[in-house]
């Protein structure tokens, strides 16, 4: 067995679902791709915008000779979420958010992975990125033979779809490299009219700002239409990897991911009323936290618009009287949504005393709405 046999065998011993390898050599294409992302605009404002530091692995290691790239399922088997539809009003959270941390544990993973290497290889230098390093993900995955890229720009792995938290290696030895994977979508175009902003402009090309995953983490209160358009989504959006055939007969993975303690399906009246400690503690440790309370709040709020239902009126009264204007602001809305006699009281009575001058263009329009 050589020794990249022996690391793949290891790698799946302790959990790892899909490991490849592949050269340092720089990533032409992806940096072309993201050449052309940025002239049509359509980079989301939080991408790293340093091209060359994410497409050429030797500027993050001079000696960088092969990269290794690892994969984990985060796909699990629907009937484990036994907390499901507990609550009354709630939100749905995209699959890469209903864990805990799973960077941490998928870091370990890697640095078990490492000590392993270390064994032959006592002088290697080894460097782990995981999904927020500023290497491509999903670039390293594809080369190294994880996956194909799908038209949604997802990478796909024919026995696992989709639902991959990836991550790479980068060290100063060469290893033998794998090869990639040939294109799997042949005519389907599932996820390009599942889309419900059409971001999907053509085969791998997404329009990211436009993206409804984009919309719960952009600041401020975008227009009516997205907040109509995203419906229950309380963060990210998994639509165009759902309707993939390959994610419909895809193998769970193996849950070594722990659904995080807000569930699948977060209670939003509970979101509302976390304090920042709560917060830092139940959100803290999620894809989600980055954004901030407020953005993740303002999320629920217009989820509780898009549910109308008159029994979340009291919740969103409650909000009204919040001191920062864009959660006033939303709930607002979310009232004007739900509509009814009493609706309207509250929102003629909160622009009596309303001194913000959006959160009165909100108040007004949900009047107008229920006139
Ligand atoms: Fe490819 Fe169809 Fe999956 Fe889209 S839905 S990524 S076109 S197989």
């Amino acid at each position: 067995m050589t020794f990249e046999e022996r690391l793949k065998k290891y790698a799946k011993e302790i959990g790892i679902d899909l490991i490849g390898i592949t050269t340092a050599k720089p990533f032409y294409e992806a940096y072309n791709r993201l050449e052309k992302m940025k002239r049509l605009g359509y980079l989301s404002p939080w991408t790293e915008m340093d091209f060359k530091k994410r497409c050429f692995p030797k500027l993050l290691m001079k000696d960088a000779a092969s990269l290794i790239a690892v994969g984990i399922s985060y796909l699990v088997k629907e009937d484990d979420g036994e907390e499901d539809d507990k609550t009354l009003f709630y939100g749905k959270l995209a699959r890469f958010a209903q864990f805990e941390d799973y960077h941490k544990i998928l870091r370990s993973k890697m640095e078990e992975l490492v000590s392993f290497i270390k064994k032959k290889y006592p002088e290697v230098k080894a460097k782990i990125f995981v999904d927020t390093g500023p290497l491509i993900d999903r670039e390293v995955a594809y080369r190294a033979g994880l996956g194909f890229f799908g038209k949604n720009s997802a990478l796909i792995n024919p026995e696992y779809g989709s639902f991959l938290a990836l991550g790479e290696i980068l060290l100063n030895i060469p290893l033998k490299p794998d090869k990639p994977m040939k294109n799997g979508c042949g005519d389907c175009i599932l996820c390009l009219k599942a889309c419900p902003q059409q971001a999907i402009k053509a085969p791998g090309e997404i329009q990211t700002n436009e993206c409804l995953s984009h919309y719960t983490q952009e600041k401020g209160l975008f227009n009516e239409k997205i907040r109509r358009k995203l419906g229950l989504r309380l963060w990210g959006c998994d639509t165009c990897q759902e309707v993939c055939p390959y994610n419909q007969k895809a193998r769970p993975g193996s849950g070594i991911f722990k659904v995080h303690k807000l569930g699948k399906k977060p209670d939003l009246e509970q979101i509302l009323k976390l304090s920042n400690r709560e917060y830092r503690k139940l959100v803290g440790e999620t894809a989600m936290a980055w954004r901030g309370k407020r953005i993740l709040q303002r999320n629920a709020l217009i989820n509780l618009g898009n549910l109308k239902d008159p029994h979340a009126i009291s919740i969103l009264k409650e909000a009204l009287k919040d001191p920062r204007p864009i959660i006033r602001g939303a709930a607002a809305w979310a009232i004007g949504e739900i509509g009814g006699k009493e609706a309207k009281t509250i929102l003629a009575r909160a622009l009596q005393k309303e001194k913000d001058e959006q959160v009165r263009e909100e108040l007004r329009k949900g009047l107008e709405k229920i006139l």
